[in-house]
């Protein structure tokens, strides 16, 4: 969908800082984080809300959502939890009308930086925090490769 800025980051035509990319599905850095970390997972293809995403796309992002939760607990951004939130509908505060998982490093007595990053939404070094969480995400898949040999 031309006027869907989310679709265009699939396309490569609007800047996006990538976490990770496959067939189906893309995260990218949130522009305005409420936390360090803050990653976005969208379907490659465009769907409103959820009552147009298919249940197996729905699940497929919700796998890497898990995937990215466990992975910034294995990164060097030292999150310790997160927050894992659809905003399904304007009613329910969706801004951008393609469907996104927002995924939210937490740490342990963060609430106070997390309120004032709710406030500000500044971004962080985004490079450095883009290779952090690439960085887990290979940790994880090193750990999975261990546990099941
Ligand atoms: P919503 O309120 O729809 O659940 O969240 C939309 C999110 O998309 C917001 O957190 C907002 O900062 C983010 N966002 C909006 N436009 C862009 C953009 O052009 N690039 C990126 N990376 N994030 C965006
Ligand atoms: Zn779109």
């Amino acid at each position: 969908m031309s006027g869907c800025i989310f679709c265009r980051i699939v396309a490569g035509t609007a800047p996006a800082t990538k976490v990770y990319e496959d067939d189906t599905l893309l995260a990218f850095l949130d522009i305005r984080p409420i936390t360090r970390g803050h990653t976005l997972v969208i379907p490659k293809w465009h769907a409103t809300d959820l009552d147009e995403l298919t249940p197996a796309l729905g699940a497929r992002l919700f796998t890497l959502g898990h995937r990215l939760a466990k992975a910034v607990r294995r990164s060097d951004l030292g999150a310790d939890a997160a927050n894992l939130v659809i905003n399904d509908g304007k009613a329910a505060f969706q801004t951008v009308g393609h469907v996104h998982l927002h995924v939210v490093p937490r740490r342990n007595g963060d609430i106070l930086t997390f309120a004032k990053g709710f406030v500000l939404r500044r971004p962080h070094d985004r490079e450095v925090t883009a290779a952090a969480i690439r960085a887990g995400l290979d940790r994880l898949a090193a750990e999975e490769k261990e546990t099941s040999a």
